[in-house]
């Protein structure tokens, strides 16, 4: 057994409920509750704007950005939180094509998040330079990084079946062939330790309302590694990324280091909770979480296997080729997942037959594991799921 302590009571998880999707919103941690109470209360109300100064609102962004770097493996003043994901995987992309002028691909893979291939391809085409996202198999990416390509952009942990990209050996293939190494840690910051100076990732972006807790809606973060950052041109020259925000010169100047990658006013009180939500990582070394997360991925596959032959698992089946999550095919994953939600065991379901569920060491037990994987075994061998008010479609799924 891993030495790693859970601190689920840290959380405010409902009771009789086993949440398994914390890879796709984290939970609430008790002390967000109290911090946007006085963020409001004791800032905002009595401070008003005096509050930019008085409450230090306008360091958010950078000291979050410091506090999620110590997780990736990225140097202070490297990081910087602000808009949401897709913004920031915009910015990378922009920033990257502009640093490898000529070179005209944007390579990708399958596995990745529609809205960072989204992004991207819509970025390409108002460039009108002949840009062209290639999407290839994730096996695939090694053999394509040529020298006409500009970046490539991955997601580290594919969000359908957890499988984990090499950092470190695709990074050396990008830099080897002259392109821009573009990282998306969606699924990986707080879930498994990543190491970004290790692997000298140029770009990395990710999001903080998965495994980091900060909340629906909690802004996105970007890294630039810092010998890169002042050939930078961000492409989304916003006010607070400018060097002197409040001269208001009518001229844009690139901000120092990582705050040119600031774009409009932090969400002040999202990032308090984000802020509060990041305490819970205190003292957490990522590889004491990492071999936890890996005991209880092993668990549910061994106990949803031993007791089901008719799902089939969807995730590398070697842990270190998996993120923190399991997914599972199961031919009417949807309505299966209804009812186990039904059951009050959380999960989620990603087209067309996946069922996924995340495991963090933070508050999933073994007793989560073995109550998710018994019924979910129940409601398969007794056809609990074959009822029409769990085929229905809701708009998240
Ligand atoms: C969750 C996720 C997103 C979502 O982007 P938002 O702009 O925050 O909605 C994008 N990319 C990846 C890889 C994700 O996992």
């Amino acid at each position: 057994m891993s030495s790693f302590q859970t601190r689920r009571d840290l959380f405010d998880l409902p009771e009789g409920i086993t949440y398994l999707d914390g890879n796709s919103l984290g939970p609430l941690p008790k002390s967000a509750v109290e911090r946007a109470r006085a963020t409001m209360a004791e800032e905002w109300g009595p401070m008003l704007i005096t509050g930019w100064n008085k409450a230090r609102w306008m360091d958010l962004p950078g000291r979050l950005g410091d506090r999620i770097g110590r997780l990736i493996g990225a140097p202070a003043g490297s990081t910087v939180v602000g808009d949401t994901l897709s913004i920031k995987v915009y910015q990378a992309v922009a920033s990257a094509v502009e640093m490898r002028p000529g070179r005209k691909i944007v390579l990708s893979d399958n596995g990745n998040f529609p809205s960072d291939l989204y992004m991207a391809d819509g970025l390409l085409k108002s460039l009108k330079q002949g840009h062209e996202l290639k999407v290839v198999d994730p096996e695939a990416v090694a053999e394509n990084i040529t020298e006409d390509v500009a970046a490539v952009m991955l997601t580290h942990v594919d969000y359908r079946t957890g499988r984990v990209h090499d950092m470190k050996a695709i990074t050396d293939k990008a830099h080897a062939a002259g392109a821009i190494m573009i990282w998306d840690l969606a699924h990986s910051a707080g879930a498994l330790p990543v190491d970004l100076t290790g692997c000298n990732a140029d770009i990395a972006v990710g999001c903080t309302y998965k495994y980091l807790n900060g909340g629906p809606g909690a802004p996105g973060f970007i890294h630039v590694r810092p010998d890169l950052i002042d050939q930078v041109r961000p492409a989304l020259s916003g006010w607070l990324g400018h060097q002197a925000p409040f001269a208001f010169d009518l001229d844009y100047r690139p901000g120092e280091g990582i705050s040119r990658m600031r774009v409009g006013t932090p969400p002040v009180i999202q990032m308090a909770v984000l802020d509060a939500a990041l305490d819970a990582f205190d003292g957490v070394d990522m590889t004491d979480i990492r071999a936890r997360s890996i005991e209880l991925s092993e668990q549910f596959i061994s106990e949803v296997e031993t007791g089901c032959k008719d799902v089939e698992l969807a995730s590398p089946r070697d842990p270190q080729a998996r993120g923190s999550q399991v997914s599972f095919r199961f031919h009417e994953g949807y309505a299966a997942m209804q009812a186990l939600i039904a059951r009050g065991i959380i999960g989620d379901f990603r087209a067309p037959d996946i069922m996924r569920f995340g495991f963090c060491p933070l508050y999933n037990t073994a007793e989560d594991v073995s109550h998710a994987a018994a019924v979910l075994c129940e409601i398969i061998a007794t056809g609990e799921w074959d009822r029409p008010e769990f085929k229905q479609r809701k708009a998240v799924t």
